[in-house]
């Protein structure tokens, strides 16, 4: 059963039965016009990581997870949002985007107090960030060598090290 979008938004919280989201879901990206083969099981994915698969969940998870690792801010997730004509406020991707790094199926990388990026990898690795474009690069993790770190205050543990290094084009 395909449901009207109004009807969809008056229900955010109704979870229909797996395949009629599904289908609902699969139909919507067609409209998109993503291709199917970019399909990814997004229902299985959240329930492994212990989150209910929501329909925003959903939806955000296939925008995310269907185009191989990237690095994406919530502004231009929500801008996919509206151009696949799934819109959600942007309220909404930022809470779903920290709901999917609590679950570690991202990695949020903090740029400054304005920017930060989610990383469809979450395995440990570094990154390079161009200034002038706003984009993130990988540096994996092993070429990165860290050989002196402070004493880590009584009561603590490293949880992880997350290096950005920053790079701007020559003049
Ligand atoms: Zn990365």
């Amino acid at each position: 059963m395909v449901r009207p979008m109004e009807d969809m938004h008056a229900h955010q919280s109704f979870e229909p039965a797996d395949a009629d989201l599904d289908l609902e879901l699969r139909l919507m990206w067609r409209r998109s016009k993503q291709e199917d083969r970019n399909w990814v099981d997004c229902g299985g994915m959240l329930r492994r990581a212990g989150l209910r698969p929501t329909r925003q969940r959903i939806v955000l998870g296939r925008l995310l997870f269907s185009k191989g690792h990237r690095h994406i801010t919530a502004g231009i997730l929500h801008e996919e949002t509206q151009k696949a004509r799934v819109p959600m406020s942007l309220a909404t991707v930022y809470n779903t985007l920290n709901h999917f790094t609590e679950a570690g199926l991202l990695r949020r990388i903090g740029i400054d107090g304005a920017t930060a990026f989610y990383d469809t990898n979450p395995s440990q690795h570094h990154h390079f960030y161009i200034e002038d474009e706003n984009m993130l690069c990988d540096i994996p993790a092993d070429s990165v060598v860290i050989d002196r770190l402070p004493e880590i205050p009584e009561g603590f543990e490293v949880s992880g090290i997350d290096v950005v290094v920053r790079l701007r084009r020559r003049l």
